[in-house]
């Protein structure tokens, strides 16, 4: 069996976790900070907070910003749905900009539109947040001066993009942006398991996302009213949560940190394989750009379904049978019943629904062996062209 990804564990990443069970904090120790300033470093931050999981660091994020009842956040349609429930967390709206039909990030010019449209309605969104899908950033400059000219914030959901680099800076740099979040799941490019982080350069933003992690709970002087009790007092100034990330995560993460350079560079050497082997294939890989380095999170191909006899699903049977563990990344958003019963129809983003009909992630992990690679190639070719 082929997965699509897998995480990367070696003994150095074993013996972080058992260092820290070991040690006399599991949790709230050193290893958050010390995690926390690896990535700050990275990504040429100011700030960078690490959470229990992306989904979480959406929230904090939204939150911070200040989203709630009677606000609109719009996102890509083809994201994980964590990207858009964040803002339902907050009692805020979702909206979805359709996807561009070659990089399958959100469409900028369509962005364009559809805020020349929101601004004549009044329903202009507070919070835009691109996906850099597959890993590859979007184009932040161009979203950027939309967001001076129609006045909404960004967050970049950067679950893919740990390691990418858009310009001359690395994402999560905040350059164009607001805030950044990552996640830490296994098939991600690093792993904590499960954890998320984001990062900002505002120092106001940070130190909202710092309290609500946990529980709102403050032992600072300066924010407190009146006067502290004693060596234990701590005020709750506002309603968190508990959102901490354990220190053998973050042991895990920091360890995990030091290869990051060495897992984008394999990614990209799997994806240049593929791209060759796969030049005469009725198939379409995403287009990458002159400004983003792709962390290759991701490797989808979109199937030429007039130029292949098999249909989609056919095609993706096909691979699981022959053992290789092919995923679709993603059924748009807006079909899940959960938000189809909000109002959205099939049929609301097009681009999103032809890419869902012929897209399929083949395996790409840092540690993918030639010779697995060398299968993937070898069924896809047979299945393709028999
Ligand atoms: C994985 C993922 C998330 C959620 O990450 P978790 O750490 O599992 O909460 C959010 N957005 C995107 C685009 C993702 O791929």
């Amino acid at each position: 069996m082929i997965p699509y990804g897998r995480q990367d564990i070696n003994q150095a990443d074993i013996q972080a976790v058992i260092d820290v069970l070991h040690s006399d904090f599991l949790t709230q120790g050193p290893a958050v900070p010390a995690f926390e300033a690896a990535v700050q470093l990275h990504c040429n931050a100011a700030y960078a907070i690490a959470v229990n999981s992306a989904t979480s660091a959406l929230h904090l994020a939204c939150l911070a910003l200040g989203v709630g009842q009677g606000d609109i956040v719009w996102t890509s349609p083809v994201t994980f749905v964590a990207s858009a429930n964040c803002a339902l967390y907050c009692g805020a709206k979702v909206d979805f900009v359709d996807i561009h039909p070659l990089t399958w990030n959100m469409d900028v010019e369509a962005l364009a539109v559809k805020l020349a449209q929101a601004e004549r309605s009044g329903q202009l969104p507070k919070v835009l947040i691109p996906v850099h899908f597959g890993g590859l950033p979007c184009d932040m400059a161009a979203i950027h001066v939309l967001s001076k000219q129609y006045g909404f914030r960004v967050i970049e959901d950067a679950s893919h993009a740990i390691g990418a680099r858009y310009k001359h800076q690395p994402v999560g740099a905040c350059e164009y942006s607001d805030i950044t979040v990552f996640s830490f799941h296994p098939v991600k490019i690093i792993t904590t398991a499960e954890g998320g982080m984001v990062t900002t350069n505002n120092e106001q933003l940070a130190s909202a996302m710092r309290l609500l992690r946990s529980h709102g709970i403050t032992r600072d002087k300066e924010e407190m009213q009146g006067s502290s009790h004693g060596p234990w007092y701590y005020q709750q100034i506002a309603l968190g949560f508990n959102y901490r990330m354990t220190d053998m995560q973050a042991a895990l993460g920091l360890s995990q940190m030091q290869r990051l350079s060495a897992f984008i560079a394999r990614r990209h050497e799997i994806a240049a394989k593929y791209q060759e082997a796969l030049a005469d294939l009725p198939v379409q890989s995403q287009l990458q750009s002159a400004d983003g380095f792709s962390a290759y999170h991701l490797y989808v191909i979109r199937l030429q379904l007039d130029k292949v006899k098999l249909s989609h699903l056919n095609v993706f049977n096909a691979m699981r049978d022959a053992g290789i563990l092919v995923n679709l990344h993603y059924i748009p958003v807006y079909l899940q019943p959960y938000y189809k019963a909000m109002g959205f129809k099939p049929g609301y983003c097009p681009e999103a629904e032809r890419y869902y009909a012929e897209a399929i992630s083949l395996p790409m992990y840092a540690g993918m062996t030639d010779a697995q690679h060398d299968t993937v190639l070898a069924v896809l070719n047979e299945i393709l062209t028999s």
